[in-house]
């Protein structure tokens, strides 16, 4: 099939690149020349695993492209629609992009053509660009069909998702768009994926209530950290008991700085922002404890890691290992590890911080930080080492390696990711987030 692909970033590049992986013959289009000039010439313009390896492998096929001029989608069957939803002013989600994106497409739009939304909006967005696109061109139709993927198995996740979720309209426009639908993802959908039809409103909420439930999980564990560290039980224990309950599961029950990234942080304030409009001023309440028990993770970090230096950060020099949101990325948006990272800068810190590929993703946001080229040279000499992001290069670290290179042996593993016992023998003051 022909598809377009607007908006290239860690959704839509990833997209664009895995339908023509299964085949179909695809144009990647976005605002930013330099994103776009990256991913012709076959880089991937962020880091996914195996994104550059498809990427080549599309490109040599001819079956992709890349560019700026929307006017380039003409033709296309369907036109998925992958731009940013950032965070407004107030909490609510910012729809310009999208906005900005369907005005410059709808010129393009054919009669027959399908424009479907991947993009996280608020319930009700896609009724009113379905109006939007009906004015332009009655014979098209607007579905929504949210996306799940996680960065680090991107490519995988788009290629083989757990679920397909097609927001349609009623009657036989909806049945036309679903047999197009069932079209692209027919190798998803031979393979036994699970499809659910729902109408449009659904669909946006069940990207949003998703994402809701995640980090409802994620503080939920927080919180049993807070009461761990006061009663000196340990929260790891706690969720591996819980977690065999097959109702609770263990997944996404780890303690630790909480979420960031460029989702379920500003998708649960949206999602918050949204019922009020929608005159529900408390149903999502429990969002903003969710929230502020996911912020007040980083705070605790913050002080334990000023305790371990004797209660003054002021020209210590502090080991940052870690400032993606979370490993296999280089995603800084909204992530723990940098705010952290900055705080105990601003705070007066000498604050050396490493990650395997996200430096040039931070030093964009905080060229201020001291950037190390490697685990080591963040060790050096450093009175006290942060583990804030769990790569496995982290996991892998050898205490005696590490007691050799640093100042003082104190650690604070900020994603419970280390063995206390083994950091412990090898003389190491531990400390962990609710353990
Ligand atoms: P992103 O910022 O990486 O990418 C958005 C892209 O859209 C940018 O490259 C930007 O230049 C481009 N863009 C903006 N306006 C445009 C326009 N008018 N025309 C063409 N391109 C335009 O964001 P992202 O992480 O890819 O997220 C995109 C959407 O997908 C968001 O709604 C997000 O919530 C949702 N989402 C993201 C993920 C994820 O893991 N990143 C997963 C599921 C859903």
């Amino acid at each position: 099939m022909r598809i377009s692909v607007i908006g290239c970033g860690y959704l839509g590049a990833v997209h664009a690149v895995s339908m023509a992986k299964l085949g179909h013959e695809v144009v990647g289009v976005d605002v930013d020349p330099v994103k776009i000039a990256a991913l012709s010439r076959g880089e991937a313009p962020f880091f996914e695993p195996g994104l550059p390896e498809i990427l080549s492998e599309a490109l040599a096929t001819g079956r992709i492209r890349f560019t700026t001029e929307i006017a380039d989608v003409a033709g296309s069957e369907v036109h998925f629609l992958a731009v940013g939803t950032p965070q407004g002013a107030d909490g609510a989600a910012d729809l310009r992009y999208v906005d900005a994106a369907v005005a410059a497409l709808l010129p393009h739009v054919g009669a027959g053509q399908l424009v479907v939304g991947k993009s996280t909006v608020p319930v009700g967005t896609a009724a009113r660009l379905a109006d939007d696109l009906a004015a332009a061109e009655p014979d098209a139709t607007l579905v929504w069909n949210p996306e799940f993927l996680r960065e680090g198995f991107a490519v995988q996740d788009t290629i083989s998702p757990d679920r397909i979720v097609y927001g349609v309209p009623d009657g036989v426009e909806g049945e036309r768009a679903v047999e197009v639908l069932d079209d692209v993802y027919a190798a998803a959908l031979a393979a036994g994926t699970p499809r659910l039809v729902v109408d449009r409103a659904t669909a946006e909420l069940v990207k949003v209530s998703a994402n809701a439930f995640l980090a409802t999980k994620i503080s939920f564990i927080n919180a049993m950290a807070e009461i761990a560290e006061v009663t000196g039980a340990d929260v790891t224990a706690l969720a591996d008991a819980i977690g065999l309950d097959a109702r609770i599961g263990r997944r996404f029950l780890n303690a630790g700085l909480g979420f960031g990234g460029g989702c379920l942080p500003k998708d649960i304030r949206a999602f918050r922002a949204r019922s009020i409009e929608l005159g529900l001023p408390h149903t999502l309440d429990f969002l903003e404890d969710v929230d502020a028990v996911n912020l007040r993770r980083r705070d605790r970090l913050v002080d334990v890691a000023t305790e371990l230096l004797g209660g003054d950060v002021q020209g210590r020099r502090v080991a940052v290992l870690g400032l993606a949101f979370k490993p296999d990325s280089d995603d800084v948006r909204d992530s723990p590890a940098l705010d952290i990272a900055a705080r105990l800068r601003a705070a007066g810190a000498v604050v050396v911080a490493y990650d395997p590929e996200a430096v040039h993703t931070s030093q964009r946001v905080h060229p201020e930080l001291t950037y190390a080229e490697s685990a080591a040279e963040a060790l050096g000499g450093a009175d006290v080492v942060l583990v804030l992001t769990e790569w496995q290069e982290f996991r892998d670290l050898e205490p005696a390696a590490v007691g050799a290179l640093v100042a003082a042996k104190a650690i604070v593993d900020g994603r419970n990711c280390l063995d206390p016992q083994a950091w412990r023998q090898a003389g190491f003051t531990y400390r962990g987030m609710g353990r």
